[in-house]
């Protein structure tokens, strides 16, 4: 998952972006609002979480700018205390979430999991594909109840796919969400990666769509993921 920071107090935006790549997203970071916006615009992110008072352009007049640009990326707004009516503003214009300053990282990262989660549709923080099931929360996976070890990027790669279970996600699309912007787009790393996940996890669940990307197929009723549509690789 990849999210954009927009907060300008450098501290608090530094502090902001640990945590976050603490827990496994790939972040990148704006100071002002015309350098978010401008990101929030033209880059693919799953969350942006955007505090309210910014230089050159306010978090509210950003907000506008992404929903007028027809971006429907969650956003998560960080506002002082008793800034009440600025809330509602931020709402109307588009925001999905706030948490109040100073606040606990904790909170600002339960947050955002459940924003990613339900902007992908799903209820819970565990997401489940037959014999593989990922524990948002905790940043595991198990396969038939064994806890099994994946690098930070194996991690990400299926915690996208994972979200997206039952469409297919292509090549471009997962570069764009998993790596920041200085990364080698034209590297066969994704298949590589692919690759050792499947031997981690056993290799139907991650399926080719041949010339279109990857999918992650959840189990029909009484059937294994992968057996749904049949394996192609
Ligand atoms: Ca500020």
């Amino acid at each position: 998952m990849r999210l954009l920071v927009v907060e300008d107090d450098k501290d608090l935006n530094r502090q902001i972006v640990a945590a976050l790549n603490g827990a496994g997203y790939v972040v990148d970071r704006a100071f002002d609002g015309e350098e978010g916006l401008f990101l929030g615009e033209t880059e693919s992110y799953d969350a942006i979480v955007l505090d309210l008072g910014l230089p050159k352009l306010d978090g509210v007049a950003v907000l506008e700018g992404l929903r007028k640009a027809g971006r429907a990326t969650p956003v998560l707004i960080l506002t002082a205390r008793d800034r009440w009516s600025e809330k509602v503003q931020a709402f109307d214009a588009g925001a999905d979430d706030y948490v109040t300053k100073p606040f606990h990282m904790e909170e600002l990262l339960a947050r955002l999991r459940a924003l990613v989660r339900r902007s992908t549709g799903h209820a819970t923080s565990d997401l489940v594909c037959g014999p593989v099931r990922l524990d948002t929360k905790a940043g595991r996976v198990a396969v038939n109840g064994q806890t099994i070890k994946l690098t930070s990027h194996e991690y990400r790669l299926l915690a996208y796919l994972m979200h997206h279970m039952g469409r297919v996600v292509s090549r471009t699309e997962i570069v764009e969400h998993l790596y920041d912007q200085d990364f080698d787009r034209d590297s066969n790393t994704v298949e590589v990666f692919v690759g050792r996940l499947r031997k981690k996890l056993g290799g139907e669940i991650i399926q080719t769509v041949r010339g279109m990307g990857y999918l992650v197929a959840p189990a029909a009723d009484g059937e294994q993921a992968g057996k749904v549509t049949g394996p192609a690789r």
